[in-house]
């Protein structure tokens, strides 16, 4: 922790297995920040609310992803990793905050709207979700948000709503960035719209041999043959090539621009790769989770951690606001 204890928070929702879009959009960034940061990643089980009804599913979900941040290298001398829920001061800051946004401001939020767009019957969780996540936020003082592209607008609406309580109520919020990283900010799915567990596209961080030779051969890519130059850009196959067959990359980079290579000889190159980067992932995380005791024991001493910081933020916030 150095970078005079600037502080970073993210979380993920523990809904389904993370897929490599997560990893390199946002996961892989906590291990690799954890140093420079007085990080806090949390599992985000409120959030997860919004879509899962199965208490049962959503207890051993949130589980899993803590056993994920671990196999990954989060590393808990380092970084606090808390349940989201451990925290229920989040939930009264996501009130305080409601009472100063306006209806037509959270409408324009991306995710609402995509919901929309799908006709989806949208519960006041998922309108509400940015609030939520601006309080997840802000409780904690945070300087750094290591998000997804797709998440850019959230921080951006946690910003605001810094702006508009410190506007009403004097100085009392540090105002979040996000940190997207533009090479991996969106990671196509095998069908090449953005990888997402909604769109049943995506690529398991833990998938094993046969599921990674299934995801990769399903890989859409058009019908240009072997001798033909192919666009690198357009292609999916290329993208995670660039996240996984690093140094094969000028001769593939070649190959693609020139002619002389199949898709099907760049989807085999891929597996390769893809097991050799998976599969000592996925002995770790087997190996951690043969116990999880450790692991509650962590999430339990994060969870006090965090709860400590946010109490002392919403005792300054009731003090501001009249509640106390
Ligand atoms: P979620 O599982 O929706 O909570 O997302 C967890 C994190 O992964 C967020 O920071 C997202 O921005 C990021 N993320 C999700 N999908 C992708 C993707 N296809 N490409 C890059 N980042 C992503």
């Amino acid at each position: 922790m150095t970078k005079e204890q600037k502080i970073l928070i993210s979380g993920v929702k523990p809904t389904g297995r993370p897929h490599i879009g997560n990893y390199f959009g946002a996961m892989k960034r906590f291990v690799d920040l954890q140093d420079d940061y007085r990080a806090m990643i949390f599992i985000a089980d409120y959030h997860a609310l919004t879509t899962e009804r199965d208490a049962k599913k959503l207890r051993q979900e949130s589980l899993d992803i803590a056993i994920d941040y671990l196999a990954i290298g989060l590393d808990p001398k380092k970084t606090i990793i808390f349940k989201q829920s451990d925290v229920q001061e989040v939930t009264e800051l996501a009130w305080i905050f409601n009472c100063l946004t306006t209806m037509p401001f959270l409408s324009r939020a991306h995710a609402y709207k995509d919901a929309l767009a799908k006709n989806k019957e949208v519960n006041v969780g998922v309108f509400d979700y940015p609030i939520l996540m601006a309080a997840d936020i802000l409780i904690q003082d945070a300087d750094v948000v290591p998000v997804g592209q797709d998440q850019k607008q959230h921080v951006e609406i946690a910003r605001d709503t810094a702006e508009k309580f410190n506007l009403a109520y004097g100085e009392t919020f540090k105002l979040p960035e996000p940190l997207i990283d533009e090479n991996v900010a969106t990671i196509p799915g095998i069908d090449g719209k953005k990888m997402s567990k909604s769109y049943g596209n995506t690529i398991s961080l833990f998938a094993s041999d046969e599921e990674i030779e299934k995801q990769v051969m399903g890989i859409v890519t058009d019908s240009k043959g072997v001798g033909e130059p192919k666009e690198m850009e357009k292609d999916t196959l290329f993208a995670y090539h660039r996240l996984f067959s690093m140094e094969q990359l000028p001769e593939l980079e070649n190959r693609y621009r020139d002619g002389g290579i199949g898709y099907k000889e760049s989807k085999e190159i891929l597996i390769k790769n893809m097991k050799d980067f998976i599969t000592p992932l996925r002995e770790k995380r087997k190996k951690i989770a043969e116990n999880t005791e450790p692991v509650i024991e962590i999430l339990k001493q994060g969870g006090q951690t965090a709860k400590h910081s946010a109490f002392l933020k919403i005792a300054q916030v009731k003090r501001a606001t009249g509640l106390l």
